[in-house]
């Protein structure tokens, strides 16, 4: 009796196990050289030929087009590691990695599956533990965050710039959205620009839209601006112009301009009359109204997209207005500051101190589309980091030094604990051993001396890390160094790799429909 069809594909027992955990290994093992302040960067290719060139764990895995299923949960790891912190996630992949490749050792002395997903639960029980002792007593400040920010982009590829000149910009755009129960950390956004050095780039206190003055006549700038925010076309409806008319004399074509002339002119003056200095429409502007509206020094922004509609109502405290009869003083939003500025071949609008939200944009410039990608990238972690470490409060220390007192940590409370679930938990401890193994592998350290080195470290100090500053490679405490980490950052890299390595262990049958 046939139960599938005779197309499906299925693999049973130790030979489906050994697959999935095959498969999972190679994913995390492909991202593993870009890890710490020396790892390198990737060229992905995809078929149409676009290239992106990366340091950053999620994107890698994501430009992938990775198929096996299992290794499809790797990429999910390091997904829910950029959602819920926004860096780790070449750690996080990594580790789940190295958890795979211990566990297929241990299924290999016949530890069974669950004893090994038992295990792992237990040991990631006392990584958490151990990861909260790490947390530093120091107050987070701004020297702390701008610490976690530079962690967090070192040996990313952030052009000629310092990474401390951009952490000072990430935290004082973090700062800017701080509220009192947290971070409003949607209310940063980054606009990339090429053009220019990327010391170019600054902190705007607005928003940036890639938009141009519907005229060449009107002002670019406008201070103190009182802002309309349209969902109308300001012109005759182009739905109208197909409309057929029947024409028989010149009178009647005159008087169908003239209804039309002054249908226009009524757009303009009801814009013009209602007061507002600066107009921004998502549909089209006739070029008779600009011009009329640009001789009346009113600014008009045609053709605007949706969402950057919503970031204007929402920075500005405007009205979005659906018919021009509507349109009324109550309705305007508010802005220290409006202007159109060049950018070679790009046109951007600034919309700066808006009176409702505290909205700031990192204005990122680079030499090249690939620089400013990049730095978009890692500004985005920078600017993850620092509003989960402010607004936990909770730092530990980089560079290995936590994954070292996590393993130790697990191998101390693995003595008490009986049986075969013993050797799962001390699997753990040594899948752990990657993130310090790697650190050293990258800087072309040898990773077995450094494992010892830093255990040695750790055990007389408490907080042993290898540390790379400028051209040295050092063992020594990671807060003196500030290199330094949030810990949700790391809680979140265990939770998540220990749940993708237990579910796939887990697998002992696997049935694919062709
Ligand atoms: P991930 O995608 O996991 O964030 P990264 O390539 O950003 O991967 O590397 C992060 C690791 O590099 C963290 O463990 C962090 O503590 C470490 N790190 C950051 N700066 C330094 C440094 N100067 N020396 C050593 N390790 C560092
Ligand atoms: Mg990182």
């Amino acid at each position: 009796m046939f139960i599938m069809s005779e197309d499906s594909q299925r693999t049973q027992g130790r030979d489906a196990q050994s697959s999935n955990i095959m498969a999972g290994k190679a994913v995390a093992e492909s991202v593993r050289t870009t890890l710490g302040p020396r790892g390198m960067d990737k060229m992905l290719v995809d078929s149409g030929g676009e290239v992106v060139i990366t340091n950053d764990g999620a994107t890698i895995l994501n430009e992938m087009d990775i198929e096996h299923p299992a290794a499809q949960m790797i990429v999910e790891v390091a997904d829910s590691q950029e959602e819920e912190v926004g860096d780790g996630t070449t750690t996080a992949a990594v580790i789940a990695g190295n958890l795979l490749g211990e566990a297929e050792d241990l299924i290999e002395q016949d530890v069974h599956a669950t004893t090994i997903v038992e295990g792992y639960h237990e040991a990631s029980e006392i990584a958490l533990e151990a990861i909260s002792e790490q947390v530093s007593e120091e107050v987070v400040d701004d020297e702390v965050l701008k610490q976690v920010a530079e962690s967090s982009m070192t040996g990313k590829g952030t052009g000629g710039l310092t990474a401390e000149s951009l952490a000072e910009t990430v935290v004082e755009a973090i700062r800017h959205v701080e509220l009192e129960d947290g971070v409003a950390r949607d209310n940063v956004t980054v606009h990339t620009q090429i053009g220019a050095s990327s010391n170019a780039t600054e902190l705007v206190p607005g928003i940036v839209i890639d938009e141009e003055p519907a005229h060449d006549g009107m002002p670019g700038e406008v201070e103190d601006a009182s802002l309309a925010v349209l969902d109308v076309e300001l012109g005759v409806r182009t739905g109208e112009i197909d409309a057929e008319y029947s024409i028989d004399s010149i009178d009647q074509l005159n008087s169908a301009i003239d209804a039309e002339e002054s249908e226009v002119r009524g757009y303009a003056e009801t814009v013009a009359e209602s007061g507002a200095d600066v107009v921004f429409t998502t549909e089209d502007v006739d070029d008779r109204v600009a011009s009329y509206l640009a001789t009346e020094g009113v600014l008009v922004f045609e053709g605007i997209g949706d969402s950057d509609a919503k970031d204007i109502v929402s920075a500005t405290g405007a009205t979005r207005v659906g018919a021009l009869d509507d349109l009324e003083e109550a309705d305007f939003g508010q802005a220290d500051r409006i202007s159109a500025e060049n950018y070679g071949d790009d046109d951007l609008a600034f919309v700066e101190g808006g009176a409702a939200a505290e909205t700031v944009t990192v204005f990122v410039r680079g030499g090249t589309e690939h620089i400013v990608d990049e730095l978009e990238r890692a500004i985005g972690d920078a600017l993850d980091v620092v509003a989960t470490a402010l607004a936990s409060g909770e730092v530990v220390p980089g560079a290995g030094a936590t994954e070292i007192a996590i393993a130790d940590k697990i191998r101390e409370e693995a003595a008490g604990i009986e049986g075969r679930k013993q050797l799962a938990v001390n699997a753990f401890a040594d899948a752990l051993d990657i993130v310090p193994r790697t650190l050293a592998a990258n800087t072309g350290r040898d990773p077995i001396d450094a494992l010892v080195d830093l255990r040695a470290a750790h055990d007389s100090t408490g907080r042993a890390g290898l540390i790379t500053s400028g051209e040295e490679v050092t063992i020594d405490d990671p807060f003196d160094y500030g290199v330094i980490d949030p810990a949700d950052v790391k809680r979140e890299a265990i939770e998540s790799a220990t749940e993708a390595a237990t579910m796939i262990a887990r697998i002992d049958d696997v049935i694919a429909a062709e």
